[in-house]
């Protein structure tokens, strides 16, 4: 068992991420009734403390700066840097979301360090910490532990399962100084290119369209369905290629990993390159009008038919289960 865990929490647009409580969860999982440290980052975030500890954290740093308002490389590179030499923790883990995968290669170069990158899952047998992470495109998974530094992991969101919330959990919170030097990029403004909605790594339930949606006006009836199920729209890189949609929510190789309980695949072939992104989904339903199509292949509910008839009468029928 780990001494100290230090486990790096996430806001983004004002909220704590899910991902934080998952990772708090393998922290403790890996430090039994030792010390789980969160550290979060951020403007003015000392209100989501309480929630932190409330969901396994022993103490939570609190690293306020208004450079910390959005992620950037140097400056959160910086912060974590810091706390780690304060703290000396025996494991690090950071989520496996855009500004983990950036920071965490540069914190392990800089300490020297391993990382296993990309996990679903972690045991602890004795004293070895035991990863799993998939490999091929998700095709095949692999098991590995770090025998010697830093226990150092990125953990992917949506596998591990959050402790259940505990009011009654209490904890110490304590300002981390934060002193910010040659910052080289400052972030001025975000400007978003999707109407906000459930954040697609984080989604429960996600229903993606392809190029058999058509068109922009196609995907009307996507985001009717993903409203109902409170879910997510995302696409297939030929759907975003034909310009039907924003390449932020191509699903893919080359797109976002995603792993929701329920993956809506609708006009979607099944490509490779598409199954490597989504094929790891808890439940999955493909609609699609060839019974050949290779996403059947992956496919828990099959239904082989036209997505226009299709997705209208599943969102009338969710609607009235839902009322
Ligand atoms: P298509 O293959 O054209 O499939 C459309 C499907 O819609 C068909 O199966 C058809 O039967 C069905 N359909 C048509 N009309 C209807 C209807 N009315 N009702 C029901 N079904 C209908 N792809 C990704 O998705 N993500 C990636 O990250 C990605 N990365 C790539 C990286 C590389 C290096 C390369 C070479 C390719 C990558 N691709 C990626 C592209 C991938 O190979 C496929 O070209 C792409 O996934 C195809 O998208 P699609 O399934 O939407 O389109």
């Amino acid at each position: 068992m780990a001494e100290k865990v230090l486990v790096l929490a996430e806001v983004r647009d004002g909220e704590l991420r899910n991902v934080s409580f998952e990772t708090i969860a393998a922290g403790r999982k890996i430090a039994g009734d030792n010390e789980v440290v969160a550290l979060l980052c951020g403007d003015q975030v000392s209100d989501f403390s309480e929630r932190l500890i409330h969901h396994g954290a022993d103490r939570v740093l609190l690293a306020e700066h208004s450079d910390l308002k959005n992620y950037t490389t140097d400056a959160y590179k910086q912060v974590i840097l810091q706390v780690l030499d304060e703290e000396s923790p025996d494991a690090l883990l950071i989520p496996h979301t855009s500004p983990g995968k950036d920071v965490a290669p540069r914190i392990a170069a800089k300490l020297n360090s391993g990382m296993v990158s990309d996990a679903v899952d972690l045991e602890v047998a004795g004293d070895e910490v035991i990863f799993t992470r998939p490999i091929y495109s998700g095709k095949a998974f692999e098991k590995q532990s770090v025998t010697s530094g830093l226990l150092f992991a990125t953990l992917r969101p949506n596998n591990i399962q959050p402790l259940e919330e505990d009011p009654s959990r209490s904890g110490e919170t304590s300002q981390v100084s934060v002193e910010l030097k040659d910052l080289r990029t400052v972030v001025k403004e975000v400007v978003k290119k999707t109407s906000g909605g459930v954040d697609l790594a984080e989604a429960n339930v996600i229903i993606a369209g392809g190029r058999g949606v058509k068109s922009e006006e196609g995907f009307k009836p996507l985001y009717e369905l993903a409203d109902v199920l409170g879910g997510a729209v995302g696409a297939s890189r030929g759907a975003c290629d034909a310009e039907y949609c924003d390449y932020s929510l191509q699903i893919g190789q080359t797109g976002k990993v995603v792993t929701p309980d329920l993956y809506i695949a609708v006009g979607i072939s099944g490509a490779i390159q598409h199954l490597a992104g989504m094929s790891n989904s808890k439940v999955i339903v493909a609609i699609n009008k060839d019974a050949e199509a290779p996403i059947f292949d992956v496919a828990d509910y099959s239904l082989t038919g036209d997505l226009f008839d299709i997705v209208p009468l599943l969102t009338e029928e969710f609607k009235k289960e839902m009322a």
